[in-house]
């Protein structure tokens, strides 16, 4: 039998740990989106709205005046270059500030909005007067609390009456002092902690909870039976806010228990597409030939940016270290990395600080491939099964057709399996990916 690479698959055991495939924490590439985040997402879906009520009218705002607003937290959003509400903020906003308060679960891709709007919610609903913690939030994790935590501070950098807290690993309380801060943000095991071990702050007094990254909630079993106990305490007036990226059933059978009488808000994902891509195959016999064919078809091709795929780290880095030889510059993304190394490689990458990417599946959603003309599949996308992985094919290739820009796609081929592969793939989408003759480079361009 032999692998995906067309080695013998004797040659692949003890190494299938650094397949890096089936690697990507959602946790850590949502971290990562926050990070290399310039400028809001947008889509050209309408945001979809299912009031609880029908019959009540639904508000929608253009400006963040009409919000009215305290004046200090009017001053904290522009301060952050924020000049009107995101779409999904323009529905999302008037309902979390709304009296009596209302429910809501809200779906969007990240980087449409969403913690900037529930960061305005909770700063906008609490009273400073009262000294006591009265709005909630739980993130999945430290980095992704402590991100969000830096958003309220910022917008509510000229409301210094309004405190924050960290309900994070490391953070110091007094057992049974109840805390000051009127606003605590946390993961759920240490706040599940503060409200029961050590009694610093009272359930029933919150009346703002907020969820927040849901569908990574979910995905560790541990966090989704804390939030829902921290969630049994909380009093029927308490306004529940739920937000996630997806919405797969799991995560909406966790909304239902978390949020009664929800309004919805979603706001569908632009699709991505294959249309103004060029597929190609090119046949191989082995790593160095793909390698020699690879460097060919580079030299020959004007483009832009390339992007280059491969199966393991070991290959990442065999290939990375042998273009580099040939002097080409080349950045280099894999899982060993930091979160923050990562994000600091595809801001280089993208302000064009080197020309070509070689990368493992982590994370090849996290860059905006518009400006990316060549990808190059030097190993196939396939599960655990030895399958074509339609997902990562379309993830890796794919753009939301907005801005059209042609791109090429590459696929490297070196054994019968490889072949099967691209069949099922050419199957799946229902496009022939032609044969690249690589003595005739002219007929890609
Ligand atoms: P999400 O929580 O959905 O991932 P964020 O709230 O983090 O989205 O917003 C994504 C990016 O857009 C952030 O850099 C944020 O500062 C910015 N942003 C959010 N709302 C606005 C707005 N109304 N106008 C301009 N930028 C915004």
């Amino acid at each position: 039998t032999k692998d995906v690479n067309g080695n013998l698959k004797t040659d692949m055991s003890g190494q299938r740990g650094k397949w890096e495939g089936d690697k990507v924490d959602p946790a850590e590439a949502s971290l990562l989106n926050k990070f290399i985040r310039r400028a809001l997402v947008s889509s050209r879906h309408e945001v979809e709205v299912l009031q609880r009520d029908p019959t009540s009218p639904l508000f929608s705002v253009k400006t963040f005046e009409e919000l009215r607003l305290k004046p200090e937290l009017l001053k904290g959003v522009y301060n952050m270059g924020f000049n009107r509400p995101s779409m999904i903020q323009e529905k999302a906003l008037p309902m979390m500030l709304a009296q009596p308060p209302q429910n809501l679960i809200a779906q969007s891709q990240s980087g449409t909005g969403k913690t900037a709007a529930f960061s305005l919610a909770m700063l906008s609903h609490v009273n400073p007067a009262h000294k006591w913690t009265q709005t909630l939030c739980i993130a999945p994790t430290y980095e992704l609390a402590l991100q969000i935590g830096q958003v309220i501070e910022q917008m509510g950098k000229f409301c210094p009456d309004i405190k924050l807290a960290y309900g994070i690993r490391g953070s110091k309380v007094e057992r049974g002092r109840l805390l000051q801060e009127h606003i605590v943000v946390g993961t759920p095991g240490t706040i599940l902690d503060w409200c029961n071990k050590f009694k610093v702050i009272e359930a029933k007094k919150i009346t703002m909870f907020v969820l927040d990254e849901a569908d990574v909630m979910i995905a560790t079993q541990g966090h989704r039976d804390q939030s829902i106990r921290i969630h049994r305490q909380l009093t029927k007036d308490c306004q529940m806010l739920f937000f996630s990226a997806t919405f797969e059933e799991a995560v909406w059978r966790f909304a239902k228990m978390i949020v009664p009488e929800p309004n919805i808000i979603r706001l569908r994902r632009e699709e991505e597409t294959l249309d103004t891509i060029k597929q190609f195959y090119v046949l191989c016999k082995s790593k160095e030939d793909k390698f020699s064919i690879l460097c060919n078809l580079y030299g020959s091709m004007t483009v832009a940016q390339a992007m280059i795929f491969c199966h393991t780290r070991e290959m990442a880095s065999w290939l990375s270290a042998n273009l580099t030889k040939e002097g080409h510059s080349v950045a280099l993304l894999s899982g060993e990395l930091t979160v923050m190394q990562r994000a600091s490689i595809i801001e280089r990458f993208r302000d064009g600080k080197e020309k070509v990417l070689v990368t493992t599946n982590v994370c090849s959603r996290g860059i905006d491939v518009e400006q990316v003309s060549l990808v190059v599949n030097f190993d196939l996308p396939v599960d655990m099964g030895g399958n074509a992985d339609n997902d990562t094919y379309l993830h890796r290739i794919g753009r939301t057709g907005r801005f059209g820009r042609r791109g090429f796609a590459i696929n490297m081929v070196d054994s019968e399996y490889g072949m099967d592969v691209i069949r099922q793939i050419e199957m799946h989408f229902d496009r022939r990916i032609p044969k690249l003759d690589t003595l005739n480079v002219e007929e890609i361009e």
